[in-house]
């Protein structure tokens, strides 16, 4: 059986041409900074975020975590949203590690933090009882608020706020190429508010492993050595450096298609009784997708998301039930996801919700 597996965008496989691309990276020691394809990975993210260099890092988690180690210190505060995934998904591992204190705010339906919250959530560094203020943290494409891309207009409001401040911006953007297309700019300008930027290959992008963190020169330096610090000095890491470079030249354009799937997705889903996708409705979508099951709307009481993707996998289709109670699923389009397998996924949702 051919599995489409929609759990994730982070469940590719390399394409053959990748594959040979990695089979072919020069390679040295990076600790040394003699890893020639690592150091063109970073110059090559860098540039295209309109950053002056780059640190290339194992994962999103390893990428936000060192970033919000450069930037605050032990009893520093974060600002960020409750449904951020550093918040939500990354072990508490600036606290755990950092001791950073977070400052959650609550996020908004379309993945924005007030500013009169944020504001007023930045504490005064002259009283002695407060922890330090240092970064305001964004994230874009919002994965829990459903795939959404935040305005150019609004980071650029968080970037002015911050700056008053004399606060630090990090943009998680797991999914920044994603929320440039959505939003119909370069994913530099979503960059030019940020002091830092963290964007994931191993997404949509469709490398196996790795995350970019970019910012300038003296952050990125400090960066490096926290990377050190938490044990993601990699030797010959021009393997996996390859298959970023590859992902970025061939990869970015084809997301397009990803979003387009996406919305056949929700709209095919959001047609279905019992079932409910707020992606069918309008808003800065991209390739993820989730819906709510209301097994009770259809006279069937039993039928949750959990019983839901359990008869979805009987037919080779992998979705992810999520949230408390699992009432929601996500569903999440990629480059191992065609047009026609979306059709598929429709089809056994069909059959899925008649019982069968
Ligand atoms: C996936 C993801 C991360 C973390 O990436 P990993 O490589 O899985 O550690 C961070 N932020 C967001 C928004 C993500 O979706």
């Amino acid at each position: 059986m051919k599995w489409i597996d929609l759990r994730s965008d982070t469940v590719t496989k390399p394409t053959e041409g990748m594959r040979r691309a990695i089979a072919a990276a020069e390679v040295g020691d990076d600790v040394f900074g003699e890893d020639p394809t690592a150091l063109r990975l970073e110059e090559r993210t860098a540039s295209l975020l309109g950053k002056e260099a780059g640190l290339f890092v194992a994962s999103g988690t390893m990428g936000n975590l060192v970033a919000l180690l450069t930037h605050a210190g032990r009893g520093d505060e974060i600002v960020l949203g409750d449904r951020s995934h550093t918040f939500l998904y990354e072990v508490g591992g600036c606290a755990g590690l950092g001791g950073i204190h977070p400052h959650v705010l609550p996020n908004r339906d379309d993945g924005t933090l007030d500013l009169s919250d944020v504001e007023a959530a930045i504490r005064d560094a002259s009283d002695v009882h407060f922890p330090r203020t240092r970064v305001i943290c964004l994230e874009n494409t919002h994965n829990r608020c459903g795939g959404i891309a935040l305005s150019v207009e609004y980071c650029d409001a968080v970037g002015a706020l911050a700056k008053r401040h004399g606060l630090a911006v990090h943009l998680d953007g797991a999914r920044l190429f994603d929320a440039a297309l959505v939003r119909g700019v370069e994913p530099a300008r979503f960059a030019r508010s940020a002091d830092s930027v963290m964007i994931c290959l191993s997404k949509g992008l469709g490398a196996p492993i790795g995350s970019v963190l970019c910012g300038d020169r003296a952050f990125i330096d400090e960066a490096r050595r926290m990377r050190k610090a938490v044990g993601g000095g990699m030797r010959q890491v021009g393997i996996l450096a390859a298959a970023g470079l590859y992902a970025l030249e061939h990869h970015v354009d084809r997301l397009a298609e990803d979003h387009a799937n996406a919305a056949r997705l929700a709209a095919g889903i959001d047609e279905l009784d019992g079932l409910s996708c707020e992606q069918a409705r309008e808003g800065a979508w991209s390739n993820l997708v989730y819906f709510s099951v209301d097994g009770k709307a259809i006279g069937r009481p039993d039928l949750d998301a959990r019983v839901l993707a359990k008869r979805l996998k009987a037919q080779g289709v992998l979705a992810l039930p999520l949230g408390a109670g699992r009432p929601r699923i996500r569903m999440v389009t990629h480059l191992d996801v065609s047009r026609s397998d979306v059709d598929a996924a429709l089809d056994a949702l069909r059959s899925a919700l008649r019982g069968t």
